[in-house]
């Protein structure tokens, strides 16, 4: 059997998380600082991700379309809530063709600036309204500490920006997208997430709300795995865009803008992987089966890559399914990397096992071997995909569960956060000022708002009455 070369989770998660992207070969680092190359079978995932994703948004009416890279230095600057929260963090053109730009161009850090100046000359009757358009695309943020996945100075998203005549149209968009990202979480990628309003404080740059799905990864830390944006009629201000309401009266619309990105990736491994390696739920798997032939004489060969064949063709055609025939490498060595790539099903098929009319299969999420008769493999098959996609949820879920906590008192919270990572949940009513305060001493910020409505209750921090009950934790 091949050596794992995977540090251990409790030993160093950092450093697994690496581990397994490498020994998964899901992607590396490029020669340019921060920014990855995505190698073939993290791309893949990437596709499955983005396929199912696209089926979603256009399922909701949204339409796909394509603005510039660039942006205009005076769009950037139109918004100030915006260009404060992202200006530190841009890649800036200043040279084009040999000569210095009239204008500096920006590296699109997001696209609402350059897709809303245009906004303002498509919509100009209430008739136009809404505009619901998505943008598949790569964005750059100059990052200065990265982890591929899940922070890079490059990576790939979808970004959903859609404009309405009320603020009631923008409220129901925002959290229409929200639940479609809390099911494609849940049912897709079979992640348990949180999900609610963002504090003031982690509010998206010039928006009026922020809604998030929050994940927890398995050493106790948050990670935001999407948002949802009320940007309420901020950018509709600064970039002019009107219609003319049914009564011939102009009106600034009200927007949304939401995304998820190549971070999803980073959160299906440190959510689901183990210390054997990447775990992934079906739905998500390049190959959900892979058999592997194991022979030693020619003969056997021949009868063995038959029967593989033949079982290959018997499965559903919708099943991603791969036979691993290379030559000069030992089975051992093959079920050591096909665990390590986290594939659901693992088929292994000898001459025994053909005499005896069945095969060996082999379950990634429980680790468990299992014999079934040749004949009933693709009832088998079909029925085991299902429940390990069911099971690798559970599993997180009871993760998440078991490491959420309530707090009613700060010093104890403090205390607590300081031994175990995890969701804490506490009722609170103080500021911005006070929540940085309590990231300086615990690095835990809000995650999100789970309730508003808590009377009665007092805050956890000053002892006044709350206003909210919220999920604090340490994030990526
Ligand atoms: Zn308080």
């Amino acid at each position: 059997m091949a050596k794992n070369k995977i540090t251990t989770q409790s030993q160093d998660f950092s450093q697994w998380y690496l581990d397994v992207i490498k020994e998964a070969d899901l992607a590396e680092y490029s020669k340019v600082k921060g920014c990855m190359i995505i190698k073939p079978y993290g791309y893949r995932i990437w596709e499955l991700i983005q396929r199912e994703m696209d089926d979603r948004i256009k399922a909701a009416g949204v339409q796909n379309c394509y603005f510039p890279l660039f942006i205009p230095e005076s769009f950037i600057n139109r918004e100030k809530e915006h260009v404060k929260g992202f200006a530190p963090e841009c890649a800036i053109v200043t040279h084009g063709g040999g000569k210095k730009l009239a204008e500096n161009l920006y590296v699109r850090p997001t696209s609402e600036t350059i897709m809303y100046d245009t906004f303002s000359e498509w919509g100009q009757s209430y008739r136009d309204l809404p505009l619901l358009i998505n943008q598949w695309a790569n964005i750059v943020r100059w990052e200065m500490r990265t982890r591929p996945f899940l922070r890079t100075t490059e990576f790939l998203w979808q970004e959903g920006h859609t404009a309405h005549a009320t603020l009631e149209e923008a409220d129901i968009e925002a959290a229409r997208a929200l639940k479609m990202y809390n099911d494609f979480d849940k049912n897709f990628l079979a992640l348990p997430v949180l999900t609610g309003k963002k504090s003031r404080k982690e509010t998206f740059a010039g928006a009026l709300y922020t809604l998030a799905t929050e994940a927890l990864a398995k050493d106790g830390k948050a990670i935001q795995a999407g948002t949802s944006h009320n940007l309420g009629q901020g950018f509709a201000k600064s970039f002019n865009i009107q219609y003319q309401d049914e009564k011939g009266e102009l009106q600034y619309v009200w927007q949304t803008s939401w995304g998820v990105s190549t971070r999803l990736i980073g959160t299906i491994i440190v959510v689901h992987g183990d210390d054997h390696g990447l775990v992934l739920p079906p739905k998500v798997a390049p190959y959900q089966i892979v058999i592997i032939p194991i022979y030693k004489t020619d003969q056997e060969k021949d009868k063995v890559l038959e029967f593989v064949e033949n079982m290959k063709d018997s499965f559903d055609k919708n099943l991603r399914v791969h036979v691993d025939n290379r030559e000069n490498l030992s089975p051992g060595f093959k079920f050591n990397e096909w665990e390590v790539k986290g594939a659901p099903i693992r088929i292994e098929v000898g001459p025994k096992d053909l005499e005896k009319d069945q095969v060996v299969l082999f379950r990634r999420d429980t680790l468990e071997k299992m014999s079934i008769e040749s004949g009933n493999m693709k009832k088998e098959v079909d029925k085991l995909l299902s429940e390990i996609q069911e099971n690798i949820y559970k599993k997180a879920l009871e993760f998440q569960k078991e490491n959420t906590f309530s707090v009613n008192d700060y010093n104890e919270f403090k205390n607590l956060i300081s031994e175990k990572s995890g969701f804490y949940k506490a009722y609170f009513c103080c500021d911005a000022k006070v929540e940085e305060k309590i990231q300086d001493e615990t690095k835990a910020t809000i995650r999100v708002i789970l309730d508003e409505d808590v009377k009665g209750k007092r805050c956890f921090y000053c002892g006044g009455e709350a206003t909210q009950e919220v999920v604090f934790a340490k994030a990526y």
